[in-house]
């Protein structure tokens, strides 16, 4: 006999409870397994799994027990409404990124009522952003890069299950796009200091990529790098929007103020609170 939706969830939650996990990737594992919505799962929490999802289920709730994040363990992560395939090669994207993506779209649509508009995503990863914003506007043209080749095969596969025709260019920085200019350049570098590596957990530090989330000079070489390459890269009319560090806010929005001297510079801070984006404009 194998347990039941609830027999299992309630096992492998307090399992996943005792070893200072987090529970909830349980609930997203059961979830995953029996395709269910969560509401049909907690209507159906009676029904007995079959002997296929009650092996599924317990072989990969030995990876959540591991510390793999559950995302990677089931392979996908959703994002702006979208779905996005995730493995090691790509950080998991966050929440916190979908507010750049909508700050970006409505600052974006004041700016450039025409529409017709190029964007270049910098350092896509599993293209969250680049896909999330071409799919919200689709007259616009977008470029998405990346150092990593890995990353760059996962982006491509998550534009074209969502349909979302991007074009994809590897390599460093601002490389791959300095033969044109751009009307908008959204980018969520690397930001983290390599001293913050011991305040950060487990579940990120053991299995996300450190190319993900790693930069010099105190997690500031990105915004430097950007700061001095974009000033010649964007058009008349422009946008920039970067993702920063909490504790980042007043170092960036000066190196980009410094960098557009006539530009609008504004920290804008996430919803717990914490600045986490830069917005860099044209101002009229
Ligand atoms: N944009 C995705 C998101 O928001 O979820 C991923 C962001 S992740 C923090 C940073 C990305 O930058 C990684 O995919 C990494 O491979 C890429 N990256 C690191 N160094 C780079 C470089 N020198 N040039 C271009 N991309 C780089
Ligand atoms: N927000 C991510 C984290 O805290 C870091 C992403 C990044 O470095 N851009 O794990």
């Amino acid at each position: 006999m194998t347990e039941k939706i609830y027999e299992a969830l309630g096992r492998a939650s307090s399992l996943l409870e005792e070893k200072g996990l987090e529970p909830h990737a349980a609930q997203m594992l059961m979830e995953f397994i029996t395709k269910k919505s969560r509401a049909t799962l907690f209507a159906d929490v009676r029904e007995p799994l079959t002997e296929q999802q009650h092996e599924q289920f317990w072989a990969k709730a030995t990876e959540l027990l591991e510390g793999r994040p559950v995302q990677y363990v089931i392979g996908e992560e959703s994002f702006y409404g979208y779905p996005f395939k995730v493995d090691n090669s790509v950080l998991i994207p966050r929440p916190e990124t979908e507010e750049l993506v909508y700050g970006a779209l409505e600052r974006g649509r004041k700016l450039f009522p025409n529409k017709l508009i190029t964007v270049a995503d910098i350092g896509t990863g599993s293209g969250a952003i680049a896909v999330s914003f071409k799919k919200e506007w689709p007259e616009s043209s977008v470029t998405a890069t990346d150092i990593s080749e890995g990353a760059l095969t996962i982006a491509r596969h998550n534009a074209m299950t969502n349909g979302a025709d991007i074009d994809f260019r590897q390599g460093d920085l601002t490389a791959p796009i300095a033969h044109e200019k751009w009307d908008i350049v959204l980018s969520n570098p690397p930001y983290i200091a390599h001293a913050e590596a011991e305040l950060m957990s487990g579940a990120v530090l053991d299995h996300e990529p450190h190319n993900a989330l790693f930069a010099e000079e105190d997690g500031l070489y990105f915004y430097r790098k950007l700061a001095e390459d974009l000033p010649a890269l964007m058009n008349k009319s422009f946008l920039i929007a970067v993702e920063i560090g909490y504790l980042q806010g007043p170092a960036v929005h000066k190196l980009f103020q410094e960098a557009f001297p006539t530009a609008l510079v504004e920290t804008v801070k996430d919803i717990n609170g914490k600045d986490r984006i830069i917005f860099c404009e044209t101002c009229e």
